[in-house]
């Protein structure tokens, strides 16, 4: 399923979700700011991408970061304009990873395209002058697209959606996720636009609930270790369970995953 919503004058939210039972499964949002879009949804509406392709101008996609999520549209719109990416994420931009079941199912398969281009430093979009911005943490190779004068960060998924995450894929860093937060914060922001809540409006708050809880819940996890609790005995401890599907993700999310991050993880690259 696809939604089109305007923002504003400028900027379009383009929705993106599997539909179960009625209801979207999540949604993830792409935008669009006059004739460019930052990200590209999930492969489960790529026949809604064909629809849209035709009925809007779109000349470059900026993908943030490769996962399933962010580029499923790409193989239906990547003939009609620029792909830029990050360098560690054109490989699997141009072959993808064969998803799991339940990935398949919740978000689609994405097909490769032919190529991609780097990712510049900062780019113009009419009036509008981007900065492209290094958002580790929850992705090494994540970026952001900066606005400055409009104070608006199209940040993918810099800032976690629950404001209490519990669960982490392997590769996520903490630390640095926290760490990319706070610089997030210091931007003086009007809008974030987040890939899975949308645009949010003044969004201090919400960022610093976040980084607030992380950095809290890490000095828990820390101090129980030091007590000498394993990483089982901690999860136990702070009496998180996971979500229904956690299974279902074979391995690609944990529990375990988000504690050992906390314990052994830096903010900054050794
Ligand atoms: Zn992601």
């Amino acid at each position: 399923m696809l939604v089109v919503e305007d923002f504003n004058d400028t900027v379009k939210c383009i929705k993106t979700a599997t539909i179960q039972d009625g209801e979207p499964i999540m949604w993830v949002y792409s935008y669009l700011a006059h004739d460019v879009m930052f990200d590209a949804g999930c492969a489960n509406a790529a026949s809604d991408f064909k629809r849209i392709k035709n009925e809007y101008d779109i000349s470059r996609i900026f993908i943030s970061h490769a996962h399933e999520d962010h580029f499923g549209g790409l193989s239906v719109l990547a003939d009609k304009c620029e792909v830029f990416a990050p360098k560690l994420a054109h490989d699997e931009l141009m072959h993808p990873t064969e998803l799991d079941e339940f990935f398949q199912f919740v978000w689609g398969q994405p097909k490769g395209i032919q190529s991609v281009n780097d990712m510049p430093k900062s780019f113009q979009v009419q009036e509008l002058n981007f900065k492209v911005i290094e958002l580790p943490g929850h992705h090494q190779h994540m970026v952001g697209f900066h606005e400055p004068e409009k104070g608006w960060l199209f940040s993918a998924d810099a800032v976690p959606l629950p404001s209490k995450k519990y669960i982490a894929m392997p590769d996520e860093n903490i630390p640095m996720m926290v760490d990319t937060m706070k610089r997030i914060s210091e931007l003086d922001l009007e809008v974030l636009f987040d890939a899975h809540k949308g645009p949010i409006i003044d969004p201090q708050e919400h960022i610093k609930r976040r980084i607030d809880y992380l950095t809290e819940t890490q000095q828990r996890v820390r101090d129980l270790n030091r007590k000498g609790m394993t990483v089982k005995e901690i999860v136990a401890e702070m009496g998180w369970e996971g979500p229904w599907y956690l299974g279902l993700t074979e391995g690609r999310f944990g529990i375990d995953f988000l504690v050992k991050s906390m314990l052994h993880d830096k903010a900054q690259e050794q």
